[in-house]
């Protein structure tokens, strides 16, 4: 069942049943409602108590889920000490969770009975119905063919069909597509991971490590072309923002067969579509985002992670997967490689190549004629900022655009300023709900807390002195936007972010517009991937003190991986390009490895950082959260979860519990409590044993508590 309990339900069936039945949805009475579950076990109940509820309704005639997918997700549920019911419906579609038929993924299509074939003859001659006939004699159409052979068939059809000389017949949807187009040729390296990939048998994880641009995709390509060769279906994962239309048109345009998208930007039909057609394995080629790993592959022959460092593939609600972790164990089960792709891959995938529990492939050249970018810091100590760029920047983005390029300033923080201030007083805005300040918004006129969605205007005056002296302190992408587009009034200013994007497609109109001309793009991290901007030659970063500084013990990860996606973005055609790099902390030895040995000498220095202090890849973390409206339930349910953890094993490290980073969020009052283990083994030993206990303390009552294994901070 759909439940956050960790149980089984039973319910008799009305006729006998069998493990071919496991993996069917069902519907059933819970309490006073009627729930759509799915057969787990079909062994009789324990005590076979005669109050047993009936199953209303078998959904399908088959399973939904089964096989090699079913084993896997019973595997998630262990993993994640989840409920088996909650991980299944988390795995199903909307649309199948609630109950809805599995949809149509065929195309309709007319051929002759043989009354028709026989009777053809005693059709007029010239007539609609005998020139239909005469069309079906050579062999079935399917409708769309039939739209272009003959006008206005359909009257003429239900003729044929009313003296049953035709029939209407489901057939695969159309499987026209445009011939393959063939790529460049692969260099050296390229070809030399698409030969172990094509050589690779049974289970075979594999990192490709390649620059930016050093045509990952490409081996992609040739790797999945492989895969359909051989029969077999391709799924290939991509971070959110990382599914463009530019990507799946490549997609399109060379592998020959129809793509199969899944993303959050369709509508829960379209959705379940992709997924009726995988499991039919009509789909052949399916790209998605994270939950599209939970598409079914009866013929899987290969998975491929694109930009598997990418946190959107960590689910942050509901079951905590990490859709990457996830491929990797499914890409096990099927027996089939994976493909691990990144410009700055994980330490973790990293720590798994070099231990050589994954295989290494790597590209270490930018492909074609593209150069990598030029990296320089910019020291701004003691400089006059205007909106938070230094003059020496601004001059840049001159010289820039005058040789007719595109410049992107990054700044990861979107609004117009983190804080409003009172410079009489020292008063600033909070959120009323988050331990958070609010964001300035609309030049100033708009308050708006980013973590819970809270907006109010600004005040005219100062709440506690009625001074009129209220200041945006800081910098946010609206007032970066609005400092350029007053100084370089000549070319178009474009801000992209989760404001100004919200609408589905926004950003690709606005780059399109944009076109090769010069101009200034001005966003967040939505800025680091995606979309292809050959015109490119300078990038501005600026802001990223903060993530220098940060407690979180993968903020230097992240920050070298977004400044090495961000700085990606230059010169990715024939022009050189620049990266400027702002900052007040020029000697910091983050940024000193970066820029002299680039991502691997980063990673090289990070991981012992890593062991000595005890966290991942060389540790096992959990974290419990716990939130309620008041402060103390949380941590009196976790002092309880301490103990029970504490019981259960002495071999994990227990911290807390304590208040969470922002202890207040949206009204709820939040803890945590983390765990720590050597080895996986020793942190699930633990888990399985605390977490029942979890469920039946009293104290789980008063509060909404999660469990996150792996989680990505702390
Ligand atoms: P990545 O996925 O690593 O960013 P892509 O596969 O998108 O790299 O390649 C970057 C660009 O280089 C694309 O325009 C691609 O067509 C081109 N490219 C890739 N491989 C080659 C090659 N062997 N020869 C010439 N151009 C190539
Ligand atoms: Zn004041
Ligand atoms: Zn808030």
């Amino acid at each position: 069942m759909p439940l956050p309990l960790p149980r089984l339900f039973d319910y008799r069936a009305t006729a006998p049943t069998g493990p071919q039945d496991i993996g069917r949805r069902v519907r059933v009475p819970f309490g006073p409602r009627e729930l759509v579950g799915v057969v787990a076990s079909t062994d009789a109940p324990q005590d076979d108590s005669p109050e047993l509820r009936e199953i209303l309704d078998w959904l399908d005639d088959g399973p939904l889920l089964s096989g090699e997918l079913l084993a896997s997700l019973r595997w998630l549920a262990r993993y994640t000490h989840a409920p088996l019911g909650e991980v299944l419906a988390t795995a199903l579609p909307a649309a199948l969770r609630r109950g809805e038929p599995v949809p149509d993924t065929h195309a309709w299509a007319w051929r002759l009975t043989e009354a028709g074939a026989t009777g053809l003859a005693g059709l007029r001659n010239g007539s609609k119905p005998r020139r239909l006939a005469s069309v079906l004699q050579a062999g079935e159409r399917d409708e769309d063919g039939l739209d272009d052979a003959l006008d206005d068939w359909r009257a003429a059809a239900r003729a044929l069909l009313k003296r049953g000389y035709a029939e209407r017949i489901a057939v695969p949807a159309s499987q026209l597509v445009p011939a393959p187009l063939a790529g460049p040729v692969p260099n050296q390296e390229q070809q030399a991971a698409i030969i172990a990939l094509r050589e690779a048998v049974g289970f075979a994880p594999m990192l490709l490590d390649g620059v930016t641009g050093s045509g990952k995709t490409e081996v992609y390509l040739h790797a999945i072309a492989d895969c359909l060769a051989r029969g077999k279906q391709a799924l290939v994962l991509v971070p959110e923002i990382g599914l463009t239309p530019q990507l799946l048109q490549r997609f399109r345009t060379r592998l020959g067969v129809p793509i199969h998208v899944s993303h959050s930007g369709l509508n829960d039909g379209e959705r379940a579509r992709t997924w009726a057609a995988a499991w039919r394995g009509e789909a052949r080629v399916i790209v998605g985002t994270r939950s599209a790993v939970f598409t079914p592959l009866p013929d899987g022959g290969l998975v491929v992670v694109d930009e598997e460092h990418d946190g959107s593939y960590k689910q942050q609600d509901g079951i905590r997967y990490h859709a990457r972790d996830f491929a990797l164990v499914r890409g096990k089960a099927l027996g089939i490689p994976v493909l691990l792709g990144s410009a700055t891959p994980s330490l973790e995938t990293l720590h798994n190549a070099a231990s050589a529990r994954y295989g290494y492939l790597r590209l270490s050249q930018r492909a074609g004629d593209a150069r990598p970018p030029a990296v320089r810091v910019v020291d701004v100590r003691k400089r006059p900022l205007d909106a938070g760029l230094s003059a020496q920047m601004r001059d840049a983005i001159r010289s820039a655009l005058d040789a007719g390029g595109q410049v992107l300033v990054f700044k990861n923080r979107r609004g117009y300023a983190p804080v409003l201030l009172c410079h009489d007083c020292g008063w600033s805005a909070q959120c009323p709900r988050c331990d958070s300040p609010m964001t300035v918004h609309a030049h100033g006129r708009r308050l708006q807390c980013h973590h819970c969605g809270h907006r109010k205007p600004s005040p005219p005056a100062c709440p506690d002195c009625a001074s009129l002296a209220l200041q945006p302190q800081g910098n946010g992408t609206e007032r970066i936007e609005a400092m350029l587009a007053e100084q370089f009034t000549d070319v178009p200013v474009l801000r992209i972010d989760r404001g100004s994007t919200q609408r589905k497609d926004a950003l690709e109109t606005l780059l399109g517009e944009l076109g090769a001309s010069p101009g200034i793009l001005v966003g967040t991290q939505m800025l680091a991937k995606g979309h292809d901007l050959p015109n490119l030659t300078l990038v501005c970063v600026v802001g990223i003190d903060e993530g220098l500084f940060s407690a979180d013990f993968r903020s230097h990860e992240k920050l070298a991986q977004l400044l090495i996606q961000v700085a990606g973005r230059a010169g990715r055609a024939q022009r050189a390009g620049e990266v400027l790099l702002q900052t007040h902390h020029p000697e910091h030895p983050l940024l000193a490895t970066l820029i002299e040995g680039g991502y691997h000498a980063f990673a090289e220095a990070e991981l012992p950082l890593r062991e000595a202090a005890g966290f991942p890849p060389f540790a096992h973390l959990a974290l419990l959260r716990a939130e309620a409206k008041h402060a103390d339930p949380p941590m009196a349910f976790l002092q309880a979860a301490r103990r029970a953890v504490h019981d259960a094993s002495d071999r994990v490290d227990i911290n807390g519990p304590m208040p969470a980073p922002m202890p207040r969020r949206a009204g709820m009052h939040r803890a945590q409590l983390a765990l720590s283990a050597a080895t996986r083994r020793d942190l699930h030993h633990a888990l399985d044993h605390a977490v029942p206990a979890l469920h039946a303390l009293p104290e789980s009552r008063k509060v909404r508590w999660s469990l996150d294994v792996d989680p990505l901070d702390l």
